[in-house]
């Protein structure tokens, strides 16, 4: 088989339209009223995705925006635990030279901690390497890229003002404030305001696949957002959470952008829900370009 064809195919799975989203989630869902119709003032926005591309980045496919000086990529799987995140970071960025110099993530621990990434004074940050617990990394250091890893939580890619970002966000982190949090930082200590951020919301597990119990859904109405944005019949969608946070954190809705279908649907990406622990990795991956 020609390598294109797999591309194509895959390419044709991750980039869905709204209106096929709607189908998909009514049809694994029956009952569930999809929450696009009850949340129209963002759905739009939320779900485009043309000016995505795809590109294979070493051995993995990814798929990539360019924006603002800066380059934001969300990888594919693998669907099955792969080589360890070292080792996978080495690849990325032998894959990304000269764009990226270096790569940073964090040990993920479902908190709302965000690491900033400056080098010393005429230093830089080159190599691979984990940071230490955060769940959130930003950078003003071109050349520097910084990654979280996930398996249905999502990855939410950040760029504006020279500065980019990328954050773990699961049901928790959520619940912690990650969102709003990353949003403030960016604002307080790079002087970025929120209404010129771009955001992605990579691959996560969808309202079809995550189901949640009392407690989840009480934690997350917390955070402010209507709930019947994000949750219906007792599961819950993040993406729409997580776009809901945006946005009352002064996020525009029409430049919140939803890349890719659930992680537990799609076959060659990467789900706990699904798979356990034998679950895989997506990295998603924000830099600005040197
Ligand atoms: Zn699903």
């Amino acid at each position: 088989m020609f390598p294109g064809m797999t591309v194509t195919r895959r390419l044709l799975r991750w980039t869905r339209t709204a209106a096929s989203f709607q189908r998909e989630t009514a049809a694994a869902s029956p009952g569930i009223v999809p929450l696009a119709q009850q949340a129209d003032a963002w759905e739009q926005p939320l779900y485009r995705g043309p000016m995505w591309r795809e590109t294979q980045i070493g051995p993995e496919i990814a798929l990539v925006r360019e924006v603002d000086g800066a380059r934001l990529m969300f990888g594919q799987g693998p669907r099955h635990l792969g080589a360890p995140y070292g080792e996978r970071a080495a690849n990325i960025l032998r894959a990304l030279s000269p764009v990226a110099g270096g790569l940073r993530w964090g040990e993920q621990i479902h908190g709302r901690v965000i690491a900033s990434l400056s080098p010393e004074p005429g230093g830089t940050l080159s190599g691979v390497a984990c940071v230490g617990r955060c769940d959130g990394l930003v950078t003003d250091e071109a050349g520097l890229g910084v990654i979280v890893w996930t398996a249905d939580c999502v990855p939410l890619l950040i760029a504006g003002g020279d500065v980019v970002a990328a954050v773990h966000v699961g049901w928790r982190g959520a619940a912690a404030g990650i969102v709003p949090t990353a949003v403030h930082r960016l604002e307080v200590e790079y002087g970025v305001a929120p209404q010129d951020l771009l955001v992605a919301l990579g691959p996560a597990v969808g309202l079809c696949h995550y189901e949640v119990g009392p407690e989840v859904v009480r934690a997350l109405e917390e955070c402010g957002v209507p709930t019947n944005q994000w949750c219906s019949g007792g599961r819950v969608d993040l993406r729409r959470l997580a776009a809901g946070q945006l946005v009352g954190a002064g996020v525009e809705a029409g430049r919140i952008e939803c890349v890719g279908g659930c992680t537990a649907c799609e076959p060659d990406l990467a789900s706990y829900r699904r798979d356990g622990v034998a679950a895989g990795r997506q990295w998603s991956l924000a830099v600005l370009r040197r």
